[in-house]
């Protein structure tokens, strides 16, 4: 993803208050982790002498690399306003259907059961949109 993307998803604020730039998916976190461990195997030369530690044999370093690569290009959410998460979202699909860019702006936020399925996060994030107003 281009890092202008990336400033896009890092300003996104969903409806439900979560800051996608404070999620390590959102923000790019984990893709950059993997790719800098790509570079830290390959500089360090791990695989060549992985095997005089114990399990470094067990390791396939070749499959180990394609999966990381793998994680640093495809697992980047592109945040909740453009269709990241999850796609069934109860709180997403109700504040758009009400053309709500955040459900501070709801009269029924307080007796919400949408923000259930978030567990105690859920519970956090409604107290918070709530302060908000
Ligand atoms: S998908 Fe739902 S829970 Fe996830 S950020 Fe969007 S509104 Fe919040
Ligand atoms: S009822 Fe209101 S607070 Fe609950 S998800 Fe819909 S818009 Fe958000």
């Amino acid at each position: 993803m281009p890092s202008e993307d990336h400033a896009i998803v890092k300003d996104q604020v969903a409806p439900c208050g979560l800051r996608c730039g404070d999620c390590d998916l959102g923000n790019g976190n984990v893709a950059e982790t993997a790719l800098n461990l790509v570079t830290y195997i390959r500089s360090y030369d791990v695989a060549k002498w992985a095997n005089q530690m114990p399990g470094g044999d067990d390791i396939d370093f070749h499959r180990l690399d394609h999966y990381l690569i793998w994680i640093g290009g495809a697992v980047r959410c592109p945040g909740c306003l453009r269709g990241g998460g999850n796609p069934e979202c109860p709180i997403r699909l109700c504040s758009k259907e009400r053309s709500m860019s955040s459900c501070s702006q709801c009269g029924e936020l307080i007796q919400c059961n949408k923000f259930r399925w978030l567990g105690k996060t859920g519970e956090h994030l409604k107290h918070k949109l709530a302060e908000e107003r």
